[in-house]
Parts: structure tokens; sequence; C-alpha cells
């Protein structure tokens, strides 16, 4: 790939930005508005200002990889990208306008993926120009630091979009898990009934949110707690995908917790809204309940 596009410049847009034009492949990102694409590219100077202090990279590479971002105001400019992913926000109806958008200008050869958390990929791929080009690329978050990309082909997918891609995935230093197109994938299938089983273990006062976590970094060895990572994640983000889980399944274990509906509808997102489960107002985050 040599030019790509990326529509939401969002957290995970912006991760994905930084990582790809870090890997020497430009970059075109957009958003709702040029001024978000624009504060979204001043995010990634600071993030990679932060790599040169550590001294992660050089001052000459972080130049480079920035120089290598443009932001866009429009789709015109991606009739020239090999290949679109798609970051938007969780939601299909958004997601379904972007496809069709941004197929009026998707190049014969290039290839159109989505960063959906667990939205039907074989669903989504009608909404594109061509399905058979049209897959699943779903990072981690934060994209620069963790090694992990899912891919998932929807059934009209062909076989020669899944090798690109996944070539595509492992040029920028990735591991690739291949799953098969069902609710939440691979990893998300397994994580949120965790996450959403912590709120409603919250919920129901078994014990407050410093201990759920510390009961799963300690006893589970893993490196932040459930409700610390919901936060991370952004709880709008967890409702979607808990929703599509049930919504897509019908199944009454995969109901989102009343708590978590509470905290979406309070606007309280987590990190990036400054609250969820945690205050982030301060130095160090506090829990809030
Ligand atoms: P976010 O809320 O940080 O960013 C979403 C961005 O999409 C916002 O900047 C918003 O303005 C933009 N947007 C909304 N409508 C748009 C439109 N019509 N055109 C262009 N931009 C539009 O959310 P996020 O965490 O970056 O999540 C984005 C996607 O990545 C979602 O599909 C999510 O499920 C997926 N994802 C998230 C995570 C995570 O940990 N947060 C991990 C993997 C995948």
């Amino acid at each position: 790939m040599r030019k790509v596009a990326i529509i939401g410049a969002g957290q995970m847009g912006s991760g994905i930005a930084q990582t790809v034009a870090q890997n020497g492949i430009n970059v075109m990102l957009s958003d709702i508005e040029l001024a978000v694409a624009e504060t979204a590219k001043g995010g990634i100077e600071k993030a990679l200002g932060k790599l040169v202090g550590r001294g992660k990279i050089e001052v000459t590479d972080a130049e480079a990889a920035l120089s290598r971002i443009t932001p866009i105001a429009d789709n015109a400019a991606m009739a020239d990208a090999d290949l679109i992913i798609e970051a938007a926000t969780e939601q299909e109806a958004i997601k379904r306008k972007i496809f069709e958008a941004a197929g009026k200008v998707l190049s014969a050869d290039a290839i159109m993926a989505s960063n959906t958390s667990s939205i039907p990929i074989t669903r989504m791929a009608n909404y594109a120009p061509d399905p058979e080009r049209f897959i699943g690329l779903h990072f981690f978050n934060p994209v620069p630091v963790m090694g992990l990309i899912e891919v998932i082909p929807g059934l009209a997918t062909a076989q020669n979009t899944t090798d690109r891609i996944t070539a595509f995935a492992e040029s920028l230093g990735k591991e690739v898990v291949l799953s098969q197109d069902e609710p939440g994938f691979v990893v998300n299938r397994i994580l949120l009934p965790m996450i959403n089983e912590a709120i409603f273990v919250l919920g129901q006062s078994t014990a407050n949110i410093e201990d759920i976590d510390k009961g799963c970094r300690l006893g589970l060895n893993h490196p932040m707690g459930p409700l610390q990572l919901a936060d991370f994640v952004g709880l709008d983000t967890c409702f979607e995908i808990i929703k599509v889980l049930y919504d897509t399944t019908g199944d009454s274990k995969y109901r989102p917790a009343p708590l978590l509906v509470k905290y979406v509808e309070a606007g309280w997102l987590g990190r990036k809204t400054g609250r969820g489960f945690y205050d982030y107002s301060g130095e160090a985050p506090v829990p809030t309940r």
C-alpha cells in the first residue's frame, strides 16, 4: 500500500494514522470537519514527541511520519488511496453513509476496510461498491502499542482482498488473527461479556470499582481491571458492542448492564470525556463509586 485514507479521527483513527505513517505510508485523515482531523494530527504530533522524549524514535523519523499525514476535508482526495479504513463512531447508520459516500471515489483496485468492533462485515459489505473488496480490519487500542490486528473477511470478500490486507497488517509490524464474521469476532466476543459482567457486579454493589479492578489484576494477572479497560475503550463503544452481541444473537446473556446504560446516558464515556468509572481530572485516576 502506498496511500491509505482513514475516515474518523478519534482515538482509533489517530492511532491507526500514526502507525501507518510511522511505517512509511502516506495517510489522508478525515472526520466530520477538517478541524477535527487537524486537531487529531496535533495529538499525533504530541504522541510522536513523547516517543522522541523517551528515546524510542529519532526526531527525524517523528518529523517524517508527521509529514506523511494530511488532514482532508472531503472524499475527493481518496480516489488516490489504495486502501480506505473507516474508523468512525460504532453505529451502523453512520458507517453506512460513510461507505456509500466514499464508495463513489474508491478506485478500481482499492480496498475498503472497517475497524468496527462488532458490526457484521458481510452486512456492511452491501453498502460498499464491491463486497469482494470489503473487509474487517480490527485494530486494538492504543494502536501504536498493541501488537494484534484481527482480519475479518465477510462472506463475499475475495481471497485476494484477505491476502492483501493480511500482508498490509503484517507490514505494520502486527500479528494477525483471522476471524470468521461472527458477532464481536474473537477478542471482543470474549472481552465484552467480561466488561459487562464487571459492571453488573458493580451495579449489584458486590464490590467497589477499585476492588473489582484489583481482583482482576491480581487474581487473573490482567494488566488492567475491566472497569479501567472499559473507560479506556469508551463506554459508548462498549455499549454499542454489547448491544450488537445482544441484538445479533438474541441471547439474554449479552443484555447490557443497566449501570452501563446509565453512564452512557449521563455522557460519562470514560477517558475521552474525562469521567467514566474513574475521574481523570487530576494527576491520577480516582474511582467514582
Ligand atoms: P471515537 O469516539 O474516539 O472516534 C470516532 C470518530 O468518528 C470521532 O472523531 C467522530 O467525529 C468521527 N465520526 C463520526 N461520524 C463521522 C462521519 N460521518 N464521518 C467521519 N467521521 C465521523 O471512537 P473510537 O474509539 O476511535 O472508535 C472508532 C471505531 O473503532 C469504532 O467502530 C469502534 O468500535 C472501533 N474500535 C474501537 C476500539 C477502542 O478501544 N476504542 C478498539 C477497536 C476498534
